[in-house]
């Protein structure tokens, strides 16, 4: 399915809020913190921003955090709404409970999308299994980790180095000897930290 594959600094730019989407790169050298101004504006210009201009970059913004096409999206919107409780809670546990933000949130990858990566390519067990497939939701009292053979590969010596000093989520474990990471519950938004309202993304597909 087609992505996003332009500069991802651009996104923060845009949205004027850190996505998280280059890695340690984030925490290093961050092209927000370089150059705040939307692209394509020399100055920063005043103008009205409408409701609906606010909803929508909201909408947006998450799905840009996660990686996540609008068809995608809307289907977890939909989802969100069937189930009971409040939607805009539903919605951030869906898009958090996804195996690759899991992946990343445990710091067994670097970025969302490297961790999107890491799973396609048959490198991550769920329960024992391989899982290639990112958008897979994870359930309560899951086991996720790396493979034999993702062992192999150059960039879990990199995840071997930085994964113990990443933090975990109080609703994940990471087991530090073996790097594999344990679901305790599911998350509550508050657990989440994203950069955008849910809320106002519950009004944009409400209208
Ligand atoms: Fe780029 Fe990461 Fe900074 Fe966003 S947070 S601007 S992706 S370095």
């Amino acid at each position: 399915m087609a992505r996003y594959r332009g500069p991802v600094c651009r996104l923060c730019r845009r949205f004027g809020d850190k996505l998280m989407l280059k890695g340690d790169r984030c925490y290093r050298k961050c092209g927000l913190e370089r150059r705040a101004q939307p692209p394509g504006f020399r100055t920063a210009r005043r103008r009205r921003i409408s409701d609906r201009a606010v909803q929508l970059k909201e909408k947006q913004k998450a799905r840009y955090t996660y990686g996540i096409l609008e068809r995608q999206f809307r289907r977890y919107y939909a989802e969100a709404v069937r189930r009971p409780g409040v939607t805009g809670d539903n919605l951030i546990r869906l898009l958090e409970m996804r195996l690759d933000n899991v992946i990343f949130r445990l710091g067994l990858a670097d970025s969302r999308p490297q961790a999107r990566q890491v799973v396609r390519h048959g490198h991550i067990l769920l329960n024992g299994r391989k899982a290639s497939i990112p958008s897979t939701q994870v359930r309560v009292n899951d086991i996720v980790g790396w493979s034999q053979r993702g062992k192999k590969s150059e960039y879990y010596k990199v995840v071997e180095e930085t994964a113990k000093s990443k933090v975990v989520p109080s609703w994940l474990a990471r087991d530090d000897d073996t790097l594999t990471g344990r679901i305790l519950r599911a998350p509550e938004p508050a657990d989440a930290g994203t950069p955008f309202d849910p809320l106002v993304i519950v009004e944009y597909y409400s209208r």
